[in-house]
C-alpha cells in the first residue's frame, strides 16, 4: 500500500487528483479500524496530517473556521466558549485518546449517520468548505452534506477543507442517548441552537434516520411560537407551556426515521429524540432567561 503525505494544500489536491483510489487519512481512528477489519484495502492512504493549515481554526465576522483536522481536543479546550454545542458533543466522543486524534473533518468525511459533530452542525447552520485541483472550492451547508448512509457529498477528487460554523448567539445543547457514559455509538442524538436575534430555532438529530438531518417543521413551530421578547422582561414569568414543549418533542420525533438494529429499536429512537428535544429547549431557554439579568 502507498503512502502519500503532502506537506501543502495545493499537494494534497494534486496528489488527491492524480491517485483518485489513495483514502485520506486524517486521525485515522475511522481509517485504521476500517483497515484492521479489512473493511477497507485501499491502494494508497493519503496522509494529510502534514498539511498544517488543516490544524487552524480563526474567528472573522462572527463566523468560526474549523480547519479539517481540528481535533476534538481542540474544540472542547478552546472553542466551548464559541462553538458550545460541537464543544458538547466532542466532549461525549471516544476516550481521550480518541478525541485527541479525531477529528472534526473525518466525522464529516466518513458521513456516519451516528456522527457526534453532525447534529450540532445542523443546529448552528454549518457549512462545509471542500475542493478539487481542477474545479476549485464549493461550499456546502451541512443540511446539504449528508446524501446518504455514510454518503458524504464529496466528489471523487475533493477533500474537505474546512467547515465554517457561526460563532453562537444563543445558548445551544447537545445531548447523547448510549448504552454507557463513554466509548460508545449514539443509540440517537439531538442538538438545539437558539438563534434569538433572528427569532429563529436550529436543530440536529443523528442517529434517528440514514442521515443527519434537521427537524425542519419543529423549527418553523418553535420560531413562531418562542414569546422572544417576553423572555427578556424581568417582570414577566416566561417559563416554556408545557403543550408547547410537548408539540416540539412530537415535530422532533416526528422527523426521524429510525431503524431497529442492535443498538435500539425504532421506537425507542423516536421516543428518546422527543425526550431530548424537550429537555435540550428546557435547558437553553432557561439560559435565554437568565440572560436578560446580565
Ligand atoms: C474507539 C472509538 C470510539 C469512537 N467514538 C466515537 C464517538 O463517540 N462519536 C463519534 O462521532 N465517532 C466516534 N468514533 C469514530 C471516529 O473517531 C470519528 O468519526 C472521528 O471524527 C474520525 O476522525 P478522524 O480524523 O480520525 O478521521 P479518519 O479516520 O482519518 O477519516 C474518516 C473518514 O473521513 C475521510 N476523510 C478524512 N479527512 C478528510 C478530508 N480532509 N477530506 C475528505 N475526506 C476525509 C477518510 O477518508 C475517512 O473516510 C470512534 C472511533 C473509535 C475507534
Amino acid at each position: 500500500m502507498d503512502f502519500l503525505r503532502p506537506t501543502t494544500w495545493q499537494e494534497a489536491l494534486a496528489a488527491r487528483a492524480e491517485r483518485p483510489g489513495a483514502l485520506p487519512l486524517q486521525g485515522g481512528t475511522d481509517v485504521m479500524v476500517e483497515i484492521n477489519f479489512d473493511v477497507r484495502r485501499p491502494e494508497a492512504l493519503l496522509d494529510l496530517t502534514g498539511v498544517a493549515e488543516l490544524r487552524e481554526w480563526s474567528v472573522t465576522g462572527g463566523v468560526c473556521r474549523l480547519g479539517a483536522g481540528v481535533t476534538y481536543a481542540t474544540v472542547i479546550d478552546e472553542l466551548g466558549g464559541a462553538l458550545p454545542g460541537l464543544a458538547q458533543a466532542s466532549r461525549t466522543v471516544g476516550s481521550p485518546q480518541i478525541r485527541n486524534r479525531g477529528t472534526v473533518g473525518g466525522n464529516l468525511g466518513a458521513a456516519s449517520p451516528a456522527g457526534d459533530s453532525h447534529p450540532p452542525l445542523l443546529a448552528a447552520g454549518a457549512a462545509v468548505e471542500v475542493e478539487s485541483r481542477e474545479r476549485g472550492l464549493r461550499t456546502i451547508p451541512a443540511h446539504a452534506f449528508y446524501l446518504g448512509v455514510k454518503r458524504p457529498a464529496l466528489e471523487p477528487d475533493e477533500l474537505i477543507r474546512a467547515v465554517r460554523i457561526p460563532v453562537a448567539a444563543g445558548p445551544q445543547y447537545f445531548s447523547k442517548v448510549g448504552t454507557r457514559n463513554a466509548m460508545v455509538i449514539a443509540v440517537c442524538s439531538f442538538a438545539l441552537a437558539l438563534h434569538p436575534e433572528e427569532r429563529r430555532v436550529g436543530t440536529g438529530i443523528g442517529s434517528a434516520a440514514p442521515t443527519p438531518l434537521r427537524a425542519l417543521e419543529a423549527e418553523d413551530f418553535l420560531s413562531r411560537e418562542l414569546d422572544w421578547d417576553a423572555a427578556l422582561d424581568l417582570d414577566w414569568d416566561a417559563a416554556l407551556d408545557a403543550g408547547l414543549l410537548r408539540r416540539f418533542g412530537e415535530l422532533c420525533a416526528a422527523a426521524a426515521a429510525p431503524i431497529d438494529d442492535v443498538r435500539g429499536t425504532a421506537a425507542y429512537r423516536r421516543h428518546a429524540v422527543a425526550v431530548m428535544a424537550r429537555r435540550t429547549l428546557t435547558w437553553a431557554w432557561d439560559d435565554h432567561r437568565g440572560r436578560r439579568a446580565a
